[in-house]
């Protein structure tokens, strides 16, 4: 018999639309990779920030992962019912004096500066009308990514101050994210190269709430033109669940999969058996992004 390893591994969408090619292949390669390292794989919606979130959709993305034959380990978190969770992490770093009160609004700190300068710092303002930010004095630049290798963060970046709650009383992604991944003892995050630049404020936040940061792979986003992910604020299309062999067979092409090597799989289950035991992170790209195109609703990689 197999013994489980200590992997943990997660996919954590919000629910602001329906699962898009984009996020088909951010879930899949989170699945592919904990499954070969015969670990759990953790579904979280990040349903925090209530005026993007569209509740009906949670449902739906659970269902698309399902048709993808994508079955997750034990039961789905909302962020939405976690907040005992994040105000205790808050209690703690204002307990510590690692939190103050900002009053700064976003058009001011852009006209002063392209990072938040720290203005509010030392002015002692009350934490309950205003957004809290973190005292970020640990300003980690660099980590070793998984897949990517050395990435360094520009220096404001990492030296940002965060907010970590805002004036409207909504807990900030970074709070959330880092907070769950400790809980759940998240031991590796695969997600899109476009979070890369919030990792090592992630890294920073884990070691001031006493976790350790974990391992971090980031894969190419999904484009359709350059710089512009696929997303339900550019009007990607949802997946087709009833496409879901050629969905993954897509995906697989993405990861650097040839359309020859996959053809004969002709079931979601027999691909996804393949495909764990044939995930090579050697023949991922490493650019932060890679260009697709919709051909009678199945993407193809843009030629
Ligand atoms: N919820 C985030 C998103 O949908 C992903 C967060 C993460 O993977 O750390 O973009």
């Amino acid at each position: 018999m197999t013994m489980p390893s200590a992997y943990v591994g997660r996919f954590a969408p919000s629910p602001s639309g329906p699962l898009h090619f984009g996020s088909l292949v951010c879930a899949l390669a989170s699945y592919l990779h904990a499954r070969q390292h015969n670990g759990r794989w953790l579904v979280r919606i990040e349903d925090i920030d209530t005026p993007r979130v569209d509740s009906k959709m949670s449902p739906v993305i659970l269902n698309s992962l399902l048709a993808h034959g994508m079955q997750w380990d034990g039961e789905v978190i909302y962020q939405s019912e976690c907040h005992q969770r994040y105000n205790k992490n808050l209690d703690y770093l204002a307990q510590t004096q690692q939190i103050y009160g900002c009053r700064c609004s976003r058009r001011e700190i852009n006209q002063r500066a392209a990072y938040y300068d720290r203005l509010c710092r030392d002015a002692n303002l009350s934490f309950d009308r205003h957004a809290l930010r973190w005292k970020n004095d640990a300003g980690i630049d660099t980590f070793e990514d998984l897949h990517m290798g050395t990435c360094r963060v520009e220096e404001r970046l990492a030296k940002e101050d965060p907010v970590l709650k805002r004036a409207d009383g909504i807990f900030a992604y970074h709070l959330a994210v880092v907070s769950d991944d400790i809980a759940q003892n998240v031991t590796h995050i695969v997600r899109g190269a476009d979070l890369i630049d919030t990792t090592p404020l992630h890294m920073s936040l884990f070691k001031a709430l006493g976790g350790n940061p974990p391992a971090y792979f980031h894969i190419p986003v999904a484009c359709d033109v350059p710089s512009q992910k696929l997303s339900k604020q550019h009007h990607a299309p949802a997946i087709d669940d009833s496409k879901a062999l050629s969905n993954l067979k897509s995906a697989l092409v993405f990861f650097g999969a040839s359309a020859a090597e996959i053809k004969h799989l002709q079931s979601v289950d027999s691909l996804l058996q393949w495909a764990i035991n044939h995930w090579q992170v050697s023949r991922l790209s490493t650019q932060t992004e890679i260009l697709v195109e919709a051909v009678d609703g199945v993407y193809a990689l843009k030629q």
